[in-house]
């Protein structure tokens, strides 16, 4: 209950892995913490691929492999690369229990159930309208009912945050910054699963997906499998999808439909279809993360590293080091933007910030070099295991060098050299420079 009418420690906007995990920390060190949230219940309104990571989840709920709704325990990842009709892939199977696939609707709402027993005030289908301010300094939140007031407001609600941008600390997003991603849950019975995905029971796979119907565009597909549906999907940058004219649930039609996926999808029943949006700004994008009386964390911090396809994991930590940056602050009585810049520092200090740094220049580098990394490379790697795997009469030496010759007749030298250039200046950035 609140101390005083209205008034809290600290109010969390958005019960999603960001705000549920900033919430509970609070909580557990005793301090009053109000979550409010749009959707019926946390993670009404969520959607993902997706996966889960043990080490981000263990640090919240250090026993949630036994207690929390997971649908399969990731053991295989696989990297697709779809022609038209063709497909290169690479498969990794491994031996630990880095990841699970869940559904968000199920998870989202069991970390609010336990972040309720440890003494979060949850607060349901309530949209958080504006932040209220008081001489420069947050001091609370306007719902479309009533006005909660507490020391600390902190945003965790999600890519489009309007209400960071409200307050100034994040502008519009651009659409070049931001993928559109759309995914359909298709039922299947647990052991088709297993058996077309080659699983035991409780085993899942992963599967990335480049080219196919998003050839040459900035996206990737991807295939999770749960315990008895598989959720297949594509996310592409807003703006292509625009200067195309593409709509996504099209591609999606026709991602499906390729022969490498249809056989895995084959007989399915519909369950759910879903759009959400995906920060993908990158490092050089990320907003001012506080000021007096509020800190921001999560996907409205435009934490997501897109490359490795992680979110939760950034999300829930985000929200975990801001919560203690909060009971620290709660103890000095001080909620400047000064005293809240320890967030700042601390995710500096963490992976979240060291791997936004290490990858601060693959999405500029992507943007430029789209239609070669996106279309014409993916095209020659099937084209190349498409001569290595046929028997025609041709002798192979003739075909290796009709492949390297038609490399440098596709494509003109000076191309080739910027794509050279591309990949070198990533991997110095990604390796080398500080
Ligand atoms: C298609 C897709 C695939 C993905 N795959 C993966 C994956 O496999 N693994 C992974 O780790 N990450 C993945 N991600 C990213 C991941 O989903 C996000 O990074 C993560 O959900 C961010 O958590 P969050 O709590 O910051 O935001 P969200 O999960 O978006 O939660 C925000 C919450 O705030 C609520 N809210 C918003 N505005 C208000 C308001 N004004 N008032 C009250 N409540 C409000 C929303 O209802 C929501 O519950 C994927 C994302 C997408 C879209």
């Amino acid at each position: 209950m609140l101390k005083r009418e209205n008034k809290t420690d600290v109010i969390v906007v958005g019960a999603g892995p960001a705000g549920i995990s900033c919430a509970i920390t609070l909580a557990r060190a005793g301090r009053e913490v109000v979550l409010i949230e749009r959707g019926m219940f946390a993670g009404a309104k969520n959607m993902f691929g997706g996966a889960i990571y043990t080490n981000a989840v263990k640090e919240i709920f250090p026993n949630f492999e036994q207690e929390a709704p997971l649908e399969r325990r990731n053991i295989e990842h696989n990297f697709a690369i779809l022609g038209e009709a063709d497909s290169t892939t690479i498969t990794y199977r491994k031996n630990n229990d880095s990841s699970y696939s869940v559904i968000r609707g199920k998870f989202d709402r069991w970390m609010a159930q336990q972040a309720q027993k440890e003494g979060v005030y949850l607060v349901t289908e309530t949209v958080v309208r504006e932040l209220i301010k008081e001489k420069n300094k947050v001091i609370g939140v306007k719902t479309e009912l009533e006005e909660f007031y507490a020391d600390i407001v902190i945003l965790a609600d999600g890519v489009n945050s309007l209400l960071a941008k409200q307050i100034g600390l994040r502008k519009e997003i651009e659409t070049k910054d931001v993928a559109l991603s759309v995914k359909e849950v298709i039922k299947l019975n647990k052991e088709t699963i297993n058996q077309r995905f080659n699983l035991k029971d409780g085993e899942g796979a992963i599967i990335e997906i480049f080219g196919g119907s998003m050839l040459g565009m900035l996206g990737l597909g991807f295939m999770y499998t749960n315990t008895d549906s598989v959720t297949i999907g594509l996310g592409i940058t807003l703006n292509e999808l625009v200067e195309n004219n593409y709509r996504p649930f099209e591609l999606l039609e026709r991602l499906k439909q390729h022969p490498s996926i249809a056989n895995l999808i084959e007989g399915g029943e519909l369950g759910e279809y879903s759009a959400h949006m995906i920060p993908e700004g990158g490092y050089h994008k990320i907003p001012k993360l506080c000021d007096n009386g509020v800190m921001v964390i999560g996907d409205a911090a435009m934490l997501v590293n897109n490359l490795h396809w992680e979110g939760t994991n950034l999300a829930m930590i985000s929200g975990k080091l801001a919560g203690e940056t909060a009971i620290e602050a709660i103890d000095k009585k001080d909620f400047s933007k000064k005293s809240l810049s320890l967030y700042e520092k601390k995710l500096k200090d963490s992976f979240i910030m060291k791997d936004m740094h290490t990858y601060r220049d693959l999405m500029n580098i992507a943007h430029t070099r789209k239609k070669a990394f996106f279309s014409y490379y993916f095209k020659k790697i099937n084209a190349f295991f498409e001569m290595f795997t046929t028997s025609d009469g041709t002798p192979k030496k003739e075909n290796y060098h009709k492949f390297i010759k038609s490399v440098f007749t596709d494509r003109k030298l000076s191309e080739l050299f910027k794509d050279i250039w591309a990949i070198f200046k990533l991997l110095w950035s990604i390796l080398i420079w500080k």
